[in-house]
């Protein structure tokens, strides 16, 4: 170091005359040591060629603080194109890297949260060419719930909590980011198979299981295998976790279900998004498009007659053929479609009510399966009220199906709703008795008029341990309410003499018939 300025005291701490001759210091120990080697190497490069040197890096200065510069400097050349000398500068830039570093930090991390962001995975995703990569989507939307109840401070507690609990699961090969408010992301790399993937899941399944049990909240776990020789679509692999994350929250009875997104999962969403659009048509058609009902008759066991039939929805698509009412109906409350189809199914209903008492059928009724969220909709009973009018049918023989869901909402509203439409005269069933959540004392204050004893009490009839066929009690438990009995999904004549000597009502099944089109029920009846 043959001239060092007074400048080098502010920047480094160290007096000129120390460093010269490299006196007591030379300046390449001020230079942070992972800087050296390649400070050297950029020297070397440019020296040959008579370029400028151009380079930022660290010092430490004698008081041991780091420090960035920026050194900007060149060669002095002999005439004979020896390197004689390196003259230059070095610039203090400290301030302008801590605005760099503090703008990078910004954009790569959450700043609630303090994790990797989104943006910083994108890239990560991207520049990595590793074979195995995969993504894990934590799913839990389910928590804005509880802020409602308890407020944003109690939600943003948890979930530092939460965030603290998912860090034991990280390591070099899994990292941890904050994708989105409430949704993190396991970024995973270098596995061995798919089994390695849901064993990861499963351990973080537990670790939210066991730390969200108290808050009684439940989500999803989504996979997805990035394919590295598939250009990194980083939108629609987001696109894609999620889905697999959303899949995940009802999958079982688990309170953190796991799901892949895979060629099933997709052929499943193409299909399902070819029922929304049939069922979007049909909501907003004048015309029903493929949507019609069939009717499955009731028979009245004690006089051996057909009382009424229960209308079933059908979906013929272009694309799809049939599609069974268990598919498109829980899609068409999922989209909310089920209020405009709900309303169409009603005059469909209707319109066959009149058409039995045109033919001399005026006691025949027929039943229609509401879902909650029609029943839900302020302006049901009234829209309902409407289409009697409007129809002139009489609402005696109008029958409602409900699944006991419906209670799980809010029980007192709804049961005054049902009130005042049995009032009116109509007869509401209690659907699947059996299978959901009733609770016996509730069922003494429903206003219903029917229980319909689900079919898997029936299936029950035919087992070889009858002691513990309980279809019997079912029955006398509905008369001792007040309430008729319907069994359904009878298919054998057993089934029907034993329903028959255990006083139920009526039956409906296979035994009698398959649900049918409109002209096969009316002839059934006729005959
Ligand atoms: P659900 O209300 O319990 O209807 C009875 C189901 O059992 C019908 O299936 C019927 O075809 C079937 N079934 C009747 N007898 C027998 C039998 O003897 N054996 C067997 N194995 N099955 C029998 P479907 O038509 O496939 O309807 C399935 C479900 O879809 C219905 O169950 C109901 O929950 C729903 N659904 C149908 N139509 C509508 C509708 O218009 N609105 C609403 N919200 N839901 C509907
Ligand atoms: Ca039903
Ligand atoms: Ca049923």
């Amino acid at each position: 170091m043959n001239y060092v300025s007074e400048g080098c005291f502010e920047l480094t701490g160290y007096m000129p005359e120390n460093i010269i001759n490299n006196k007591e210091t030379s300046f390449k120990d001020i230079i942070a040591p992972e800087y050296r080697d390649s400070l050297r190497k950029e020297w070397e490069r440019i020296l040959p060629h008579h370029l400028l040197f151009n380079y930022e890096y660290e010092i430490i200065t004698a008081g041991g603080v780091r420090k960035w510069v920026l050194e900007m400097g060149q060669g002095v050349y002999s005439e004979e194109e020896e390197v004689e000398t390196l003259e230059g500068i070095i610039l203090d830039i400290s301030d302008r890297k801590e605005i760099e570093n503090m703008l990078r930090y910004n954009n790569e991390h959450d700043s609630s949260t303090g994790l990797y962001n989104r943006n910083y995975l994108e890239n990560l995703m991207k520049r990595e060419t590793t074979a195995k990569k995969a993504a894990v989507g934590i799913n839990l939307t389910a928590i804005q719930s509880l802020t409602m109840d308890y407020g944003f401070h109690y939600t943003q507690d948890l979930i530092k909590n939460i965030i603290e609990a998912l860090k034991i699961h990280c390591s070099a090969k899994h990292q941890l980011f904050n994708t989105y408010e409430n949704r993190f992301v396991f970024y995973l790399k270098d596995y061995e198979d798919k089994n390695e993937l849901v064993g990861f899941c499963e351990a973080v399944a537990d670790t939210l299981g066991s730390l969200l049990a108290s808050e009684r909240v439940s989500g999803g776990i989504g996979i997805i295998e990035i394919d590295p020789t598939d250009g990194c679509d980083t939108d629609q692999i987001f696109k894609n976790l999620l889905i697999a994350s959303e899949r995940a929250i009802n999958i079982d009875d688990r309170d953190f279900g796991i799901c892949f997104y895979d060629t099933e999962l997709e052929e499943q969403i193409v299909r399902e998004q070819e029922i929304i659009r049939e069922l979007a048509a049909i909501a907003s058609d004048e015309n029903d498009g493929g949507l019609f009902l069939q009717y499955q008759p009731i028979l009245d066991l004690k006089s051996d007659q057909i009382s009424g039939f229960e209308a079933l929805a059908r979906l013929k698509s272009e694309k799809l053929g049939l599609v069974p009412p268990l598919e498109f109906i829980p899609i068409a409350e999922k989209t909310k479609l089920i209020i405009p189809i709900g309303k169409k199914i009603i005059r469909h209903a209707f319109r066959f009510l009149n058409k039995l008492r045109k033919n001399g059928h005026d006691k025949i009724s027929v039943s229609i399966n509401i879902s909650v969220m029609q029943l839900l909709k302020k302006d049901f009973s009234d829209y309902l009220f409407e289409m009697i009018d409007e129809m002139a049918v009489s609402p005696e023989n109008i029958g409602l199906e409900l699944t006991e869901s419906v209670f799980s909402s809010n029980y007192e509203g709804i049961n005054r709703i049902l009130g005042e439409l049995k009032k009116a005269g109509l007869k509401i069933a209690l659907d699947d008795f059996g299978t959901g959540y009733s609770s016996l004392a509730l069922e003494r204050e429903l206003n219903i008029n029917c229980l319909k004893i689900d079919k898997a009490f029936i299936d029950d009839i035919l087992a070889t341990d009858k002691e513990r066929t309980i279809a019997v009690d079912i029955v006398s438990m509905a008369h001792k309410f007040g309430h008729c009995a319907i069994a359904e999904g009878v298919e054998y004549g057993e089934q029907r003499e034993y329903l028959q000597h255990c006083g139920c009502d009526k039956i409906q099944g296979y035994l009698i018939s398959r649900p049918l089109d409109e002209d096969k029920a009316l002839r059934l009846i006729e005959s």
